[in-house]
């Protein structure tokens, strides 16, 4: 493989403030796993934050299911100990969102907040996936308190309670079976007349006695005393026989897809047709040499803290060896 090194003349805006061995861009699981084995393998990596600093697992409330913790621990302290972890190595953890990115020779670059020009031998690219969420002001004031977007990670404190999920695909009807497993009463609340879901997960869900669907139902707000206490539907909005219904429910969970973060990388990444980045093989390598993608941004069937973190180590691998192999 023959990497090209840009020698031409650059344009104003293009003068690097810095070349690093070994960026990486993004602070879930998978940024900061990257940033441990990079770091111990000498390759100095500078780690940009992004848009949420510790990533998705800092809306979460306990983290009970990653290996390691037998009493569980909060997302924000997870988050917090994988950051210092990181710098104990001598990772340089830096706020700052990569806004625009220049894949199209080497070494690579990326722009971070429109200003700082940024090099870099190899970049691994972990900036995640952005549940979707409804935009009521009430999702808001109850995200961690009884709304939540990752049934497996959130399902297990509404043991033997009563539930709603949100969504009508794959991702809807796996949350409401796995949350059906656990709780007295699961309601799938899907704005259709129909399933979109996998005509095996459908059957799944239609028989199955926790399981109630609640079919051409939009959601008008949540609400409760400090926690989700219940949550108002309307059911056929917009017909002559339109209603209101009210459910009293202790959890409510957006399965309505997530949006991984790809959008500047895909001038010059590889995505499928829902933005996911594809990685080559088992590997972590994308489509442009020296550029690697771990975590939710290039994963949308697991999507759990431990395989982002497994795929961050993977990508720091792949980058180590990829380095090695230029001689760079
Ligand atoms: P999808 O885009 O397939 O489905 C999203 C669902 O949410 C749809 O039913 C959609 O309704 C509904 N929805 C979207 N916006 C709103 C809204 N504002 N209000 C109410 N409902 C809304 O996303 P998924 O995450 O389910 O799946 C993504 C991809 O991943 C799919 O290809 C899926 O097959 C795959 N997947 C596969 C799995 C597996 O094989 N085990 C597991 C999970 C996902 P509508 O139908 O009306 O548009």
């Amino acid at each position: 493989m023959v990497v090209k090194e840009n020698s031409k003349t650059q344009p104003a805006d293009s003068t690097p403030n810095e070349h690093v061995r070994c960026l990486i861009l993004g602070s879930g699981p998978a940024g900061y796993t990257a940033a441990i084995y990079a770091a111990r393998a000498n390759l100095n990596p500078v780690l940009y934050e992004g848009i949420q600093p510790g990533g998705q697992l800092t809306t979460t409330t306990e983290v009970e299911n990653f290996p390691g913790y037998p009493n569980g621990i909060t997302g924000t302290e997870m988050m917090e100990d994988l950051k210092k972890q990181a710098e104990r190595f001598g990772t340089q953890v830096r706020w700052g969102i990569a806004t625009k990115v220049d894949f199209s020779s080497h070494p690579h670059k990326v722009w971070i907040d429109d200003k700082t020009l940024i090099t870099a031998n190899a970049v691994i690219i972990a900036t995640g996936a952005t549940a979707k969420y409804l935009g009521l002001e009430s999702e808001e004031k109850y995200k961690g308190s009884g709304v939540s977007a990752c049934a497996t990670c959130d399902g297990f404190f509404y043991r033997g309670k009563d539930v709603a999920v949100v969504g009508g695909g794959d991702s809807a009807a796996e949350e409401a079976l796995y949350l059906a497993g656990l709780c007295r009463k699961v309601y799938l609340i899907v704005r259709k007349p129909f399933l979109r879901a996998s005509k095996i997960m459908q059957q799944r869900v239609l028989s199955n006695p926790n399981i109630e669907v609640l079919f051409e139902h939009v959601t008008k707000e949540i609400y409760g005393d400090g926690v989700v206490e219940g949550v108002k539907l309307i059911k056929r909005q917009g017909q002559p026989d339109e209603t209101e219904v009210d459910l009293k429910i202790d959890g409510f969970f957006l399965a309505i897809g997530h949006t991984p973060n790809s959008d500047i990388f895909k001038p010059y990444i590889e995505t499928d047709e829902t933005g996911y980045i594809i990685t080559k093989g088992n590997s972590s390598h994308t489509n442009i040499p020296g550029v690697f993608a771990c975590g939710d941004v290039m994963d949308k069937t697991y999507r759990q803290a431990i395989t982002a973190a497994g795929s961050g180590c993977k990508a720091a691998i792949d980058a180590e060896r990829w380095l090695s192999e230029m001689g760079l």
